[in-house]
């Protein structure tokens, strides 16, 4: 094991590919997770998240590839064997037995003494909240309080690493908002890694120490949740978290690029080179909207013109489309602090000058692994709206 870069990792691929027939689910993937890290899978249906969690789990074994837990490979070791325990969607309690005994199920199996048994049951039923259900059956609890119990299931098992397979995907959106803060507050005060699946990005911006952006089987980016939103690595990126404001470019200079519609622009190229083809990304809250009779953007900042397409209030900020011309549409979200101000935002047919700080700006790739699966290119602009709402919280 090649430690010498410090502690051994919590949870290591290398090179995995998973195949099912001609099918790759998983190619080449490798990730190092700390010890006690919230990492989260994030990706559309078909990317593979769950897939590699199954393999972490020992439900489905590697076609290439190394999977070791804190050190150790688990190659052909069953899922009751790794130091891992999952919570699924579906919760998969035990119908007939009380909360308690679901608890208990896996420590009674070990043969563990009655009395640790009691005392370990009842500190994870209080750690999660159900120390009052303790002799209720599953089926006189909320979702909620169901997957709490799953939650509780697996912790007592004091397992090294938590797999979480979508756990709050059957919830409502309050409910699983407000799991979403208790999860991390569970997970800082059991202090084990937790490896959690979802396809939400607000949950993984959320709860998340790192994330890995998959598509098509393929990692495109690890990072912390503030860097995948600010410094996308792919146009993919970029467009499954958040909005994507993608305005093609071409790399001009060391320092520069020139937008396809024509602005040149000063900005860090750093891995790119001259002549290098990328996409400019501005986040829609980074954008300013300037009309004719409004034109107190400094005359320095970087700047594109354009028609406004539509002008949608969302309650907290209003959402107005861009149109560029050549197929470009930008999405600009203003909070609606003022009224006033609101008042005066330009409508539909409207033309308009976007500006923004030259920080606020970020070069990214063209996906090498293309658009998901299944889908046209891109989001469709309701999908877009729809993440702005929920990113806005409704
Ligand atoms: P979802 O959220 O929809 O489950 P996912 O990103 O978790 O998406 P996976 O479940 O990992 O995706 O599946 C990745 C791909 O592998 C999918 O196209 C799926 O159809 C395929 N796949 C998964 N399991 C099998 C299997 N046992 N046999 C054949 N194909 C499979």
């Amino acid at each position: 094991m090649d430690d010498h870069h410090g502690e051994t990792p919590s949870v290591e691929l290398r090179s995995v590919t998973k195949r099912f027939g001609d099918f790759v689910a998983v190619n080449d993937l490798s990730l190092e997770l700390e010890r006690g890290e919230f990492f989260t899978l994030l990706g559309p249906s078909g990317c593979g998240k769950t897939t590699t969690l199954r393999m972490i789990a020992g439900f489905e074994q590697p076609t290439e590839g190394h999977i070791r837990i804190e050190g150790e490979e688990v190659a052909g070791m069953p899922p009751h064997k790794r130091p891992t325990n999952t919570v699924f969607q579906s919760y998969a309690l035990f119908p007939h037995l009380s909360v308690e005994a679901n608890v208990a199920f896996g420590l009674k199996r070990k043969k563990i003494a009655k009395d640790e048994i009691a005392e370990r049951v009842k500190a994870e039923l209080e750690r999660v909240g159900l120390a009052a259900e303790a002799n209720r059956r599953p089926s006189q609890l909320s979702g909620g309080m169901q997957q709490r119990v799953a939650l509780a299931r697996a912790l007592v098992n004091l397992p090294k690493v938590l797999l979480l397979d979508e756990p709050l995907g059957a919830l409502d959106l309050k409910l699983r908002k407000e799991l979403q803060v208790e999860l991390k507050r569970i997970q800082r005060d059991v202090g084990i890694t937790f490896v959690y699946v979802t396809h939400d990005q607000e949950e993984a911006l959320t709860m998340s120490d790192r994330i890995a952006v998959m598509n098509r089987g393929r990692v495109e980016q690890i990072a912390a949740p503030e860097q995948v939103y600010d410094r996308p690595a792919t146009t993919f990126v970029a467009g499954f978290i958040g909005v994507s404001n993608l305005m093609p470019a071409t790399v001009t200079g060391g320092q520069e690029v020139k937008l396809d519609e024509g602005t040149t622009i000063s900005t860090s190229t750093d891995g790119f080179s001259q002549g290098d083809r990328c996409h400019a990304v501005v986040r829609p809250e980074k954008l300013r909207v300037e009309t004719d009779g409004n034109g107190n953007g400094s005359a320095e900042l970087p700047r594109v013109e354009g028609t406004v397409t539509s002008s949608l209030y969302l309650g907290t900020a209003t959402q107005i489309a861009v149109d560029l011309g050549e197929g470009v549409r930008m999405t600009v979200l203003v909070p609606n602090a003022d009224e006033a101000e609101r008042q005066r935002l330009p409508g539909g047919g409207a033309r308009v000058a976007l500006s923004w700080e030259p920080e606020h700006m970020h070069l990214v790739r063209e996906s090498p692994n293309g658009a998901p699966a299944g889908s046209t290119d891109g989001a469709s602009a309701e999908d877009q709206s729809q993440k702005l709402e929920t990113s806005q919280g409704g």
